[in-house]
C-alpha cells in the first residue's frame, strides 16, 4: 500500500514577464489501486499539475509539497522519481536522436529495477508488451520519439507502463489526439496496468470520452488552478452532459 500526497501545491509559470501563479493550493490523495480522474477546461493548470510532479524547470513550486509514503518527490532528482516508482510520461526527452526505442526502454527498466534485464528475456517482453498494443516490431528500432504521431507517443507511454509498472502513474492527456481505435487500445493498456490492482492512476483529460473506457474511482474538477468539486465516476457523467459552466461560470466553445 502505497500514497501519493499533494498537499497544498502553489507553482508558478516562468514567463519572459513576471512569474505567473498557476496552481493556487491543490490538494489531493492518490493511494495505490485507485484511479483518479482530473478533468477541467483548458487552461486550468492541469498539465502545469503534471509537470510541476515531473520536476520541469519552467515550473516553479513556490509552495506545499508531494510526498511518495512521506518522501519528499520534489526533492528527488527524475531518475529518484522512477525509482521511487512514479512515472510521468512527460519527464522523459522528447526527442533523442541516435538511441533506439528498445535501447532507451532497456536502460529505463535497468534504472528501475535497479539492475539490467537479460538481453533474451527482455526482447521476449518487450515484443509481447508491443503486440498487446498494436505496435509493429519495426517501432523498437527507431529512434525515441523521432518523427512519432501523436498517438505513437501515446502507444510509446503505455508501452512504459507495461514494461517498467511504475507504482504510480500520472498520464496527462492520453487519450488527445486518438482515433477510436487508437483509444481503445490505449486504454486497454491502462487497464491491463492497473488490473492487479496495486497501481495509482491519476489520468487527466479535458474529455470525458476516455472514462468510457477508463472507469476511474474518484473524479475532481480542476478550475483555475485547484480542485474544485471531487465525487465519484457520476461526476464524470454530469459534466459528459453539462460541461464546466457550473464550475467556471463561464460557457466553453464546444470541442
Ligand atoms: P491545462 O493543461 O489545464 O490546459 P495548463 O497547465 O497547460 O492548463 O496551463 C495553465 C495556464 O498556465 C494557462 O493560462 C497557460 O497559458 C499557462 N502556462 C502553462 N505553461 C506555460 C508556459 N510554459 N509559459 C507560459 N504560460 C504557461
Ligand atoms: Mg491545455
Ligand atoms: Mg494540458
Amino acid at each position: 500500500m502505497a500514497t501519493l500526497e499533494i498537499k497544498d501545491l502553489h507553482v508558478s509559470v516562468l514567463t519572459d514577464d513576471a512569474p505567473k501563479e498557476i496552481l493556487k493550493g491543490v490538494n489531493l490523495t492518490v493511494r495505490s489501486g485507485e484511479t483518479h480522474a482530473i478533468m477541467g477546461p483548458n487552461g486550468s493548470g492541469k498539465s502545469t499539475l503534471a509537470y510541476a510532479i515531473a520536476g520541469h524547470p519552467k515550473y516553479q513550486v513556490t509552495s506545499g509539497s508531494v510526498q511518495l509514503d512521506g518522501e519528499e518527490v520534489l526533492e528527488m532528482s527524475v531518475d529518484e522519481r522512477a525509482r521511487a516508482g512514479l512515472f510521468l510520461a512527460m519527464q522523459y526527452p522528447v526527442e533523442v536522436p541516435g538511441v533506439s526505442m528498445s535501447n532507451f526502454l532497456r536502460s529505463a527498466a535497468t534504472s528501475v529495477r535497479g539492475e539490467a534485464p537479460q538481453v533474451r528475456h527482455w526482447v521476449k517482453e518487450v515484443k509481447q508488451a508491443m503486440s498487446n498494443l498494436d505496435i509493429e516490431p519495426g517501432f523498437a528500432e527507431r529512434s525515441v520519439n523521432e518523427g512519432f504521431s501523436g498517438g505513437e507517443k501515446k502507444r510509446h507511454e503505455i508501452l512504459q507502463l507495461d514494461l517498467l509498472k511504475p507504482r504510480f502513474a500520472i498520464l496527462d492527456e492520453t487519450d488527445s489526439g486518438l482515433d477510436v481505435d487508437a483509444l481503445r487500445v490505449v486504454s486497454d493498456g491502462v487497464n491491463r496496468y492497473t488490473e492487479p490492482g496495486d497501481k495509482g492512476v491519476l489520468l487527466i483529460t479535458h474529455y470525458t470520452r476516455v472514462l468510457n473506457h477508463i472507469r476511474p474511482d474518484h473524479v475532481h474538477v480542476f478550475a483555475d488552478g485547484r480542485v474544485v468539486e471531487s465525487g465519484g465516476p457520476e461526476l464524470a457523467d454530469e459534466l459528459e452532459s453539462s460541461g464546466y459552466v457550473r464550475f467556471t461560470g463561464k460557457k466553453e466553445a464546444a470541442a
